[in-house]
This record gives structure tokens, sequence and C-alpha cells, in this order.
């Protein structure tokens, strides 16, 4: 009886702590027309935005044997309706839609997946009804998703790829809050005209800069310059803004583009093997990101095998696998008197994207350098 009494006052605490998350809740909630840094509940709005949530698959729709499991697990097994009930306070910020367009890994992302999950995002972007995508993915290659969407969409509306380090099942879990946070984002009229978003760990990065730098910790997604902003107690912060183009500011477009060609990454290393270019060459690669020590260099005994693939046509870009800084040129290497290529700062697994795209668009070496420096 004692213990019944003593229990109900905290019963009553509990419950009316809940109560006044939900009314945060509601109070804090985006409205289509709300200013991305205005306080709660000045701007607020009737109508919740109407975002589609597109399942890629990846640890955000994993599952682990047992709790302890946060980095051994199966991916990709979840269904995009079942994550998005199991995060019910969405419901209470935007009306969505799941539609499963892949169930895999994104180590297995390639480019006829790459174009097909942007053709649709391009397709759901055009309907009125849409207000914003969400894409849930693995992290691994979610980077190379996002830079990709970040060139090739057409629309100024958010697209956000989100995704989880940890599976739904796993104590700590951290992918129902980086959905929430991410479908936050892309109902909030301020993330509009930003460029293709990637929403982790309470940080908003935008798809051309941002990399994952650790294998299993929740705080892996850096850009070397900086997140644009935060997600915190359901508001969308933005401190800085996207240079670059993005989007509706380039000349590639998803709805153009049908095939990719072929780009391939060789990295570099001490004692490194020169076969790996003529097998790039020999599999019919236009060009190889020579993902170069230090400030794009080139090893002496590398150099005849890059010139050689260069004379038969393949285009070589020096990249830094130093993962940030600029490439000079004619700085390690005389570009201009071997007609190569550098990358500006763009990573090797991006600048492959980049490349592929500037391929579909021209050939000439200046044009294609000029598009690094530009993007
Ligand atoms: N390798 C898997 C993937 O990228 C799981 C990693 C993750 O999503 O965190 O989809």
């Amino acid at each position: 009886m004692q213990r019944t009494a003593r229990l109900k006052p905290l019963a009553a605490l509990l419950l009316s702590a809940s109560l006044l998350t939900g009314v945060a809740h509601a109070q804090l909630s985006p409205a289509p027309a709300a200013s991305a840094n205005a306080p709660a509940g000045t701007t607020a709005e009737a109508r919740k935005a109407n975002i589609v949530i597109i399942g890629t698959g990846g640890t955000i729709a994993g599952a682990g044997a047992a709790a302890t499991n946060t980095a051994a697990y199966q991916s990709a097994v979840v269904p995009v309706d079942k994550i998005i009930a199991s995060v019910p306070e969405i419901s209470k910020i935007a009306n969505v839609k799941g539609e499963q367009v892949f169930q895999i890994g994104s180590e297995s992302f390639n480019n006829e997946r790459l174009i097909k999950l942007a053709k649709r995002v391009s397709e759901l972007l055009k309907q009125p009804d849409v207000d914003g995508i969400v894409i849930t993915h693995g992290t691994d290659t979610i980077e190379e998703t996002a830079y990709f969407l970040n060139l090739t969409l057409k629309s100024d509306k958010p697209v956000v790829v989100v995704g989880s380090m940890r599976p739904g099942t796993a104590l700590g879990a951290d992918g129902a809050l980086n959905l929430y946070d991410a479908v936050l984002v892309a109902s909030n009229p301020a993330s509009k005209g930003k460029g293709t978003l990637v929403v982790l760990n309470d940080e908003i990065q935008t798809g051309r800069d941002v990399t994952k730098t650790n294998t299993f910790k929740v705080e892996t997604f850096r850009s070397p310059f900086g997140p644009l902003g935060y997600v915190v107690e359901g508001r969308t912060l933005y401190f800085r803004l996207p240079a670059r183009p993005h989007t509706t500011q380039t000349e590639f477009d998803i709805d153009k583009i049908d095939k990719l060609p072929e780009v391939a990454v060789v990295y570099a290393y001490g004692n490194m093997n020169p076969a790996a270019i003529d097998a790039a060459v020999k599999s019919g690669a236009k060009a190889i990101i020579f993902d170069a020590t230090g400030n794009g260099s080139v090893g002496d005994y590398m150099v005849e095998p890059l010139k050689a693939a260069r004379a038969k046509g393949v285009f070589i870009v020096r990249a830094s696998r130093t993962g940030s800084g600029v490439v000079i040129r004619n700085g390690e290497q005389p570009d201009d008197k071997y007609d190569w290529i550098v990358t500006d700062d763009q990573i090797a697994q991006k600048a492959r994207i980049l490349m592929a795209l500037a391929l579909t668009k021209t050939n000439d070496p200046k044009a294609l350098q000029e598009i690094f420096w530009k993007y």
C-alpha cells in the first residue's frame, strides 16, 4: 500500500512530463511558412508539409540479434513503412508517405541504382502535393548519393538523405531521432534552395562536403567546413549556406541522364603497382581519379603509366587521399604539360561522381578542369 502511495505521485509526474513533451513538440513543430531560426511558436501555420520518405536500406533499416549489437547486425531488412511507424512523433510534424525503392546496403549502389533513385526523386519533386523528400540510406555511401542528387536535381524543394550508425534494435539506437530530424528539416521552408542535405547526429550537412569519417561512432559525418546547421528540440537552425552551385544552378539534369561514363579511382600508396592504371584503362574507364598522397603527389615511377593512359585518351584527375584541402594545379605535377586535371578540394569518391557527370557534357580538358573549380 505504502509503495503504491509513493508511486502515485511519480506516475503523475511522469504523465505530466510526457504531456509537457507533447505540448513542446506541438509548439516546436515546423510549419511550412516558418523561418528556420524563428523562436518556436511565432510563425505557426496550420498546414503540415507533405513528405515522401524513400527507403533504400542501410543500418537505419537494420536489425541486430541483441540490443548490445550496436555495430554487428544485418542492414537493410526493415521496410520503410515499418521504420516510419516506429517513430509516431513524425506524424505530428508532417504528412508522410513511405516508398521502398531499394532494400540494400549502400555499398551496393552503382550508377544504375543511383540514376534510378535520382529519377524517382525528381519525379516526386515535380508533384505539387510533395513538399520535400527524405531518403533513408546506408551511411557507407550516403555522401556519394547526396552529392549526385545535389548536382542533378532540378528543384528547390528540400531533399534530405538520412541514415543511422546503429540499428533500431540496439541500445542507443540513433535512427529514430535522425529520421525525425530529417523530416523536420525537409518540412522546413528554410531548407529550400540549399541543395541536397544530409542529416544525422543533430547536424545538417551539405551533400557536397559531407563524408563518413568513422566506422562505428554516431558522430561520423563531417565536412571540412563544418555543418550548415543543427537540429535541436524540434528546431532547424541554419548557420551557413553552401557556396558552390547545386541543384537548379547546375548544368546537370537527372531527367536527361540515362547512363554515366565509367570513371575509376586508383588509390596511391608506397610501392603501388602501376598495373592498377593499366587495368582501369583496359576496363574502359574514360577517366582515372588518382587518389594521390599529399597535395596530389605522383611517385616518380607512376608518372609514365599515367602519361601513357592520358595518351590513350583517358583523363587523369589528381585528388588527395588526405581527405581535405585543395590540390594545386601545376603544383606537385605539371598538369598543363601532361594535360591532367586537379580535383580542387573534392575527395576521390566525390570527384568520381563529378567527373562522370562532367563527361556527359564535354570532353575538353580545360572545360573539365573548370567544372571541378566551379562545383
Ligand atoms: N554498410 C551498410 C550500408 O551502408 C550499413 C552501414 C550503415 O548504414 O551505417 O548500408
